[in-house]
Formats: structure tokens, sequence, C-alpha cells
């Protein structure tokens, strides 16, 4: 199944692009395994599918180590005093949405002499059970980290909420590409505005629409957690 679920997604990739004369190039798929196996990440990876997300610092630690080859992407909450754990096993952190945690990836990133790539998390939607820096503080906090060293901002992240027609966060998309856009052209220092992380598996083809340029699709792949 993952296998045929890998296939439709990157077919619905295409389709998305298509639709709105996009190169499917420009879109970056993230298998979302959290919660599942590595017999089941292993299949994916056979398929060609060699990036990750995970949300939980103790799963990154566990899985990074036995497909190493594949790259690992930190896409949930983090929290400051787990840095260190995952500091040289991930490729990208999804969800930078503090300073402090700002500072705590460049200490660490300095102590492993390397720079880590970050995406800030933008909380669009307003909700208060997600977290994430507002529209209206984005523009200054991104100021704010441009400043550190081993920490490079490479994108905005969001989380839209749960819906169960997708249109309904096309306008959530929409808002997040034009602050992306918007970012773009302030050519701030230390920031390269190249990735857009939006769109889950009930969303990502609106996601697409809209000007994703990496999706992150658990269920979809992998079926439903438990
Ligand atoms: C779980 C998760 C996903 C994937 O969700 P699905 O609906 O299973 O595709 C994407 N992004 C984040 C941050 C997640 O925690």
């Amino acid at each position: 199944m993952i296998k045929e679920n890998i296939d439709y997604i990157n077919g619905q990739i295409i389709k998305h692009c298509e639709r709105v004369g996009r190169s499917s190039d420009e879109v970056v798929l993230v298998a979302v395994s959290k919660t599942k196996p590595m017999s089941d990440i292993q299949k994916a990876y056979d398929c060609g599918q060699n990036i990750f997300g995970e949300n939980k610092v103790q799963e990154i630690k566990d899985k990074q180590p036995k497909l190493p080859k594949a790259s690992w992407h930190m896409i949930g909450h983090l929290q400051t005093n787990k840095v260190k754990y995952i500091i040289d096993k991930v490729d990208l952190i999804h969800s930078l949405d503090s300073i402090k945690l700002a500072q705590t990836i460049e200490k660490e990133a300095k102590k492993h002499d390397r720079i880590m790539d970050v995406l800030i998390q933008i909380n669009v939607a307003k909700e208060e059970s997600k977290f994430g820096i507002s529209v209206n503080e984005t523009e200054s906090f991104i100021k704010k980290v441009g400043s550190f060293k081993h920490l490079k901002i490479r994108g905005l992240m969001t989380i839209a909420p749960y819906v169960v027609d997708a249109e309904e966060n096309r306008p959530i998309f929409r808002k997040m590409k034009e602050i992306f856009i918007d970012i773009q052209n302030k050519n701030i220092d230390n920031v390269d505005m190249g990735i857009l992380s939006m769109g889950m598996t009930n969303d990502y083809g609106v996601a697409i629409e809209e000007g994703a340029t990496m999706i992150r699709v658990g269920t979809g792949i992998f079926g439903i957690r438990n």
C-alpha cells in the first residue's frame, strides 16, 4: 500500500501543479512517519522517498540512526532542552517559534560546527492551540533570528486547521504565500526564503495550488495512526 500511496501523491502533486501552471519539481514531499515503525519507513525509502518528518525528539533519536542516509526533518514543537538530542540528526527544523529556541539552536549548532536550516512557524489561522509566531510579529522575529550565525532561515511553515473541506484552508495558504513573498522582497540578511512548508493529507492539493514548495503528508502515505 505504501508504494501505491506514494505513487498516488506524486501524481496528485503533478496534477495540482499543472492546474496552476507550476512545475512539479518545485514541490518536495515530506513523508510524515511519526508513530510508524522502521519497516514502513524502509518501504517508503525503497520507493525513492528520502525525506521523513517526525514531531517527537525521541522518535528522531531512535529512527535516524537506523536510516542515516535519509533526510530527517523536525516538524513538531521543539522544547529548548531537547535541541541537543537532534542537532546532529536533522537537516531542517520546521518549527522555530521563539527567540529562546533560536538561541538554543544557535548554541548547539555552534558546538557541532554546523549551520542548522530552519523554517519559521507562523500561526496564520490564529488558533490558540497552535504554536507559531503571529503574522504581525513575523518580520521583526525574522530580523532578530537573521543575526544568528549558526542558523539559516530557509522559509516559512504553517499548520492549517483540520477541516473536512480543504477549500476552507485556501485563504490561509494564500495569506502564507503573501507573507512569504513580502519577506522575500525585503532581502533580510541571512534569510533565504525558498521553502514554504504547508499542506497535509487533507489539504495538500489546495496548498500546492496556493504556492507550497514542501508538503507534509503522513496518513496519506502510511495510513491512519493509532
Ligand atoms: C502529523 C503532522 C503532519 C501530517 O499529518 P497527516 O494529516 O497525517 O498528513 C504534518 N505536519 C505536522 C506538523 C504534523 O504534526
